[in-house]
């Protein structure tokens, strides 16, 4: 492409800084600007349910960048102003009422939280957590004693349970479902991670519907399905998030479970790229499409498709499905998706503070998890990108050298 032409990327958050930051990596010597809804630069979100609720810290820990590296990298920045909608005729989006032309746009809108359609769900206490400034409001109300119930036990509900718990608060995790973390992991992964919870304090309740929220004029209680009401100063509620791309829709992109994309990042109109959270993008290793919604695939995809956008030879993204959490002291690793398993093995006893846990398909090993073993890592993960067809007995031996057997 030509470097008088302009590029402009909406979202200003992981995938959309990484992107900006490979286009100029690559050379291109065109107009950037970074479009975003919030008014922070763009920043990573992991600390905001772990580190900065725990330790502190201001906006500065988590940026991408420091503010003066958008000016020596001529990146501009429009921020606190949502792109409202895109016209792929005349290739211009339209922000707070006027419009901007591009030559090249990225859209990586990335996701907003699921809201609980529950009465009382507006209360002052009820909050969510997906921005910088949800943490900071969660973190100034996490007073130790307060009494916090947080509504769905997936990864962000049990790390900011554990967070809070860190901060000495009184916490109930409350669950739909009977069992933790239900999408990503095994029973007993998440039977282990009950266990562990409850053993620092935390009240885990599973198979439990939340029918209101109830106060007068703020939050006091969460009232559950069947009556019980479980008294309370704050909730946060994390049930999922769901994609940006109605601007995308609107305008006549292809979207489903967020907006498509071909392995290079590229949607059907030849001007326009998606990456991050809000993309929807082919897995080589599944060999189907997948919306991942991970800290990994939106620093890896928004920088290959950064790069792609502006270079001759553009490279497949090829995600190898990574996401870890971190609760209490204890680090969970995942490498490939739990979803399509016949048989479990696992390594080590899950009675201990460190173990694995091995997927298996027809014989194959399709994903992993480690519990405390993040060195054994880069071993399990060649174990699941080969779909190794190694004996149950061996997987779970763990004198046995997995390294070796690969290389064999
Ligand atoms: C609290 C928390 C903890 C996490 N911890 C982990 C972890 O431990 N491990 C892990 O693998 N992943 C973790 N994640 C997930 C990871 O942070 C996300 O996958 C990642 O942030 C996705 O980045 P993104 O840039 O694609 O999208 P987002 O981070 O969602 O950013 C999209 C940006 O676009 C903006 N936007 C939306 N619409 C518009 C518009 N129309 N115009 C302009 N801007 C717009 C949004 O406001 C937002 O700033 C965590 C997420 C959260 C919230």
């Amino acid at each position: 492409m030509s470097g008088s032409d302009s590029i402009v990327i909406a979202g200003a958050a992981q995938a959309g800084g990484r992107a900006a930051q490979a286009m100029r990596g690559a050379g291109f010597e065109g107009r950037i600007l970074l479009i975003g809804e919030e008014t922070w630069l763009p920043y990573e979100r992991p600390p905001l349910s772990k580190a900065l609720i725990v330790e502190g810290g201001g906006h500065e820990t988590v940026h991408l960048h420091d503010p003066d590296y958008y000016e020596s990298h001529r990146i501009e920045t429009l921020l606190g102003a949502p792109v409202e909608s895109i016209d792929l005729a005349a290739r211009t989006v339209r922000v707070d009422g006027g419009d901007i032309a591009y030559d090249r746009l990225l859209l990586t809108t990335g996701a907003r939280v699921r809201r609980l359609p529950v009465p009382g769900a507006d209360l002052p206490g009820v909050h969510y957590l997906r921005t910088l400034d949800d943490s900071f409001a969660i973190r100034d109300s996490l007073v130790p004693g307060a009494r916090v119930a947080v509504v769905g036990g997936g990864f962000i509900g049990l790390e900011i349970a554990a967070s809070a718990r860190k901060r000495g608060c009184a916490v109930t995790v409350i669950e739909a479902t009977d069992r933790l973390m239900g999408r990503a992991v095994a029973p007993e992964i998440g039977n282990w991670f009950a266990e562990m919870h409850r053993a620092k304090g935390v009240d885990i309740r599973l198979g439990a519907g939340v029918e209101r929220f109830g106060g007068e004029g703020k939050l006091e209680h969460v009232a559950l399905v069947g009556g019980e009401e479980i008294p309370c100063d704050l909730a946060i509620v994390g049930i999922g998030i769901i994609p940006n791309s109605e601007i995308a829709l609107e305008a006549g992109l292809e979207v489903e479970n967020g907006i498509v994309v071909d392995a290079f990042g590229r949607t059907g109109d030849p001007h326009i790229w998606a990456a991050g959270d809000v993309a929807n993008q082919p897995n080589a290793l599944l060999g189907r499409n997948l919306r991942l919604e991970s800290y990994e695939n939106a620093q890896t995809q928004g920088t290959a498709v950064g790069g792609n956008m502006v270079s001759d030879e553009a490279k497949a993204h090829e995600d190898r499905l990574w996401v870890w959490s971190d609760q209490f002291d204890v680090n969970l690793q995942m490498i490939g998706l739990a979803d399509d398993y016949d048989r479990i093995v696992h390594r080590g006893e899950p009675t201990e503070e460190s173990f694995a846990v091995f997927y298996l398909a027809s014989g194959k090993v399709v994903a992993a998890n480690t519990i405390n073993l993040g060195r054994e890592m880069r071993t399990i993960e060649r174990v699941v990108a080969a779909r190794a067809e190694l004996s149950p007995e061996q997987l779970a031996d763990p004198s046995v050298n997995l390294r070796k057997l690969m290389r064999a």
